[in-house]
């Protein structure tokens, strides 16, 4: 029989990596804090209609790839692709209005996608995602953007920049889906197939379409920010002039729309790296309409999720520090049996003084029980035999210099925790 392998497009985060994902986390974890946001835990999966409603049917997300199942009793119920309708969806469920506006809120785990695999896109990946609701003020928008910025500045990305556009609202956006129309209607039959299906459906995901013919033919595309209504002007304005007072780079694109259809005026994603190899590292922006195309009231809200395979990736890339790399400080070598038993205490004590420490349990040599303690880049090595157990002593072993003394037994943590300071 075949071993069974994880399914295509997932993957193990495994222990050379996973320290780094816990240092990002770390960071994103103090921002959150500094940015005054709180944590929430959600569900993995909610009903469907969440994402068709909140997301909206004619986006890529929701028409080809969501993992969509029904339950023993036959609803519909999906794996999240992403956070953001959760969020809404919870702060109307808890009756979040009633508290002081916005309710800034972050949460982190697994989404689930369909989409074809390769590096950096995955079926199963992990968000950030952190959203600031029921505040319409552009200053909202502003504090969301220099999160992102604060935190990636924090892990050390290099040559940040913020894209943003705005997407507009439902009161001037019809007349620049008109405008987009009649632009692309001339060209029609040079776009791609997906595209040309987006025509009648979803013309604003004509923009970002990444097909090297339809991008050339979107370069000259109407811009939405050459029509947007006073107050969607007024709003973009204000958030340019923010990030200006900030000193945070931006660059307009007017051909960045989000792929989701809840997203009005702000939209934005921050690219990291070297110009030409741009890379975004999360995407986010304003949803004024999310709430009620979810059955909800109206509550604005803005935000943004990060990829966390992007960031390690990103990082990795620039030769990002990590921070130290965790190791055990102390391994315990043992001489025979009796040592073992000792040993046993003694492992046992030095973990309640919350110092690292492991040891061999398979009977190995000293000489193995050496090169396990090198192995796993132990700082000491505390070795116990007869000798030492007659005298109540240690022996301490520095494993980076070779030197090594024997200590006593009731001085032996304050030894450690000293050695290890250093
Ligand atoms: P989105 O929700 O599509 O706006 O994506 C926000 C961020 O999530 C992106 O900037 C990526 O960092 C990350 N992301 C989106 N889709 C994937 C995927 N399939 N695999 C890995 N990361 C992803």
């Amino acid at each position: 029989m075949d071993i069974i392998k994880a399914p295509r497009g997932v993957r193990d985060v495994l222990p050379d990596e996973s320290w780094k994902w816990a240092y990002v986390m770390d960071a994103a974890r103090k921002v959150s804090n500094v940015f005054g946001y709180s944590e929430v835990h959600l569900p993995i999966f909610e009903h469907t209609e969440l994402f068709a409603r909140g997301i909206g049917d004619s986006t890529d997300v929701v028409e080809k790839e969501m993992y969509t199942f029904e339950d023993r009793s036959g609803r519909s119920l999906t794996l999240r692709p992403e956070l953001t309708a959760s969020m809404v969806r919870c702060y109307l469920e808890h009756g979040m209005s009633q508290k002081v506006q916005p309710v800034k809120m972050w949460s982190a785990g697994p989404m689930f996608r369909y989409e074809r695999p390769q590096k950096g896109r995955y079926r199963q990946f992990w968000q950030l995602d952190v959203e600031a609701l029921g505040s319409d003020a552009p200053e909202v928008d502003l504090e969301i953007i220099s999160f992102a910025i604060y935190l990636f500045d924090m892990l050390g990305l290099s040559n940040l920049e913020v894209v943003v556009n705005s997407v507009g609202c439902p009161e001037c956006r019809p007349t620049y889906r008109q405008a987009l129309k009649d632009y692309v209607g001339s060209k029609f039959e040079l776009l791609c197939p997906t595209c040309q299906n987006r025509f009648d459906r979803n013309p604003l995901r004509i923009l970002d379409c990444k097909n090297e013919g339809c991008r050339e033919i979107m370069k000259e595309a109407p811009g939405m920010t050459d029509y947007l209504c006073d107050e969607c002007k007024e709003h973009f304005h204000r958030v340019k002039e923010g990030m200006s007072l900030l000193g945070i780079h931006y660059k307009e694109d007017k051909n960045l729309v989000r792929g989701l259809d809840y997203y009005t005026k702000t939209a934005f994603e921050v690219l990291s790296g070297e110009l030409g190899a741009q890379n975004a590292v999360c995407g986010g922006g304003r949803y004024d309409n999310l709430a009620e195309a979810i059955g909800g009231p109206h509550v604005p809200g803005v935000g943004f999720a990060a990829g966390i395979e992007r960031i390690v990736l990103t990082m990795e890339g620039q030769g990002c520090d990590f921070g130290p790399k965790p190791a055990i400080d102390v391994f315990v070598v043992t001489a025979d049996d009796s040592a073992k038993r000792a040993a046993m205490k003694l492992l046992y004590e030095i973990r309640q003084n919350r110092i690292s420490v492991d040891m061999d349990y398979s009977g190995k040599s000293l000489g193995s029980q050496l090169k396990m303690a090198s192995n796993k880049e132990a700082r000491l090595a505390c070795i116990l035999g007869d000798t030492e157990l007659q005298k109540g002593v240690v022996t301490v072993k520095d494993l980076a210099s070779g030197s090594q003394e024997e200590v006593s037994r009731d001085s032996l943590v304050d030894y450690i925790r000293h050695s290890i300071a250093h």
